[in-house]
């Protein structure tokens, strides 16, 4: 039986070369905690009438797993077998590695963020990002801040405060969490007038509710649903010229404004910021990390003089970005620039881009290594979406393995989320699915052998 009287001290473990190791990198307060913590639990179990190996090697090795689970950092890889490249749970866009790399750089030491090093004069965190945002759409000028939402409600207090901003019932989006236009618009400042309906709105809609309280027209660009049927949406092309004959500035909500055209994976319906810039929008906004697949961020692009006023808006300090975020945004669009290198180098791209045949391919590969006699293995053909409110239909073809056992898929998945990396599958009619579009290769190994150590055992045998 075993004895409290039989567990160790706690200066016992604290002398060990082990839990050394751990104090190195933890320090003594937080190892020496965690110790009390441990030897809480093991008393606890033995008071319950339990009887925990008190052996010293037992009790250390529990003790690793318990610091490791315990005093770990709490944000970790995920290996997203999901199937959705763009999970905004899991983060949205992964970086491009030289992405990454100049985030790094930017995080440990000194960078010329706001130092120009010709003349050793001050100088701007935006003009880098501006040179380079230029040359992809063409706009005259551009800025960035913390995400669309921030990008949004600039915007609105740049062109629209305490006037009307006129918009079409049927672009009256929400995206999830807490971004819902008529509250934006309500908290920029600006007024939201309403026109047309819910399917239908017409040049006329908007003609009409222009008066002397109007400042702008406004596109939002319906990013994660369509609307199907008896329709009809006025075109940027419409607005602009309405907002020519009238001296109104149009605004352009993109949202996910993708620079690669998606048309050429396949993937059609996105605005590119580049036409809405060719067509005359006063300015066009839209997220770092959606199709533009770099690190989290609102992009305006649009005339110099309305960016100038976001710029001298003191709300602009208070959503403006860090240098880690700077460094691989910039380091994302020059991959842009050109579209063979950025279709290699961003993950998200190379991600929408795997077709059909190569999905296959690596389906059946992955079926042939999960074979096991406790349950069944089946590559099938399927749909996934983009997600990240982008293109919301465009269900892409795809190929998954489809785990199919007499023990629960849920529990499996459950399981395989407690995994280190962490693994999310999808479950569709209690069979686990593994879809192999947005998960990278050097994570193969480690996801199979996962899977196979996470089968949980069925509950009647
Ligand atoms: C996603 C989205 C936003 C919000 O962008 P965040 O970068 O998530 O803040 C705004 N407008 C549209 C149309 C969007 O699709």
């Amino acid at each position: 039986m075993a004895s409290i009287r039989d567990l160790p001290p706690v200066h016992r473990f604290l002398q060990d070369p082990t839990i050394l190791a751990w104090v190195e990198k933890l320090g003594q307060k937080v190892v020496t905690e965690q110790v009390r913590a441990f030897l809480g639990h093991v008393r606890g179990e033995i008071q319950r009438g339990g009887s925990p190996s008190l052996d010293w090697n037992d009790l250390l090795g529990q003790f690793c797993a318990h610091l490791e689970t315990n005093s770990g950092r709490h944000f970790r890889e995920v290996i997203n077998a999901t199937g959705i490249p763009l999970h905004t749970n899991l983060g949205r866009s992964p970086l491009a590695e030289s992405a990454a790399r100049a985030a790094y750089l930017a995080g440990c030491r000194y960078t010329n963020l706001e130092i120009d090093l010709d003349s050793g004069l001050r100088s701007s965190r935006q003009k880098p990002l501006r040179e380079v945002l230029c040359r992809l759409t063409g706009a005259e000028s551009a800025t960035v801040v913390n995400n669309c939402a921030a990008a949004t409600i600039l915007v609105l207090r740049a062109m629209a405060l305490n006037r009307e901003v006129i918009v079409s019932r049927g672009q009256l989006i929400e995206i999830g969490g807490s971004f819902r236009l008529p509250e934006i618009m309500a908290t920029s400042g600006a007024q939201l007038r309403e026109v047309g309906s819910t399917n239908i709105t017409r040049i006329g809609d908007y003609e009409k509710a222009i008066g002397p309280q109007t400042a702008a027209l406004m596109r939002v660009h319906t990013s994660n649903f369509r609307i199907r049927g008896f329709t009809q949406e006025t075109s940027l092309e419409e607005l602009i010229e309405l907002g020519r004959k009238h001296s109104l500035p149009v605004i352009d909500d993109a949202g996910s404004g993708a620079i690669q055209d998606p048309a050429s994976f396949g993937l059609a319906g996105e605005p590119l910021p580049q036409e809405a810039m060719k067509a005359g929008a006063d300015v066009t906004l839209f997220s770092g990390d959606k199709l533009v697949g770099g690190p989290q961020a609102g992009i305006i692009c649009g005339r110099r003089s309305w960016i100038e006023k976001i710029e001298k808006d003191p709300f602009m300090r208070a959503v403006r970005c860090d240098k880690m975020t700077l460094a691989a945004l910039e380091e994302t669009l020059k991959l842009h620039q050109d579209p063979a290198l950025a279709r290699r180098e961003i993950p998200l791209l190379r991600m929408l881009s795997r077709s059909a045949e190569e999905l296959r391919a690596i389906a059946l590969g992955w079926a042939t290594r999960l074979q096991d006699p406790r349950w069944k293995v089946e590559p099938i053909e399927t749909h996934a979406f983009v997600g990240g409110g982008s293109l919301p239909e465009e269900r892409l073809v795809t190929w998954v393995v489809a785990l199919t056992s007499d023990a629960p898929g849920e529990t499996w998945a459950k399981n395989l989320r407690g995994s280190r990396p962490a693994i999310l599958a999808r479950i569709e009619k209690d069979r686990l699915l593994l879809d192999p579009r947005a998960v990278f290769e050097d994570q193969v190994n480690t996801l199979v052998e996962s899977v196979k150590q996470a089968w949980p055992a069925p509950l009647n045998r």
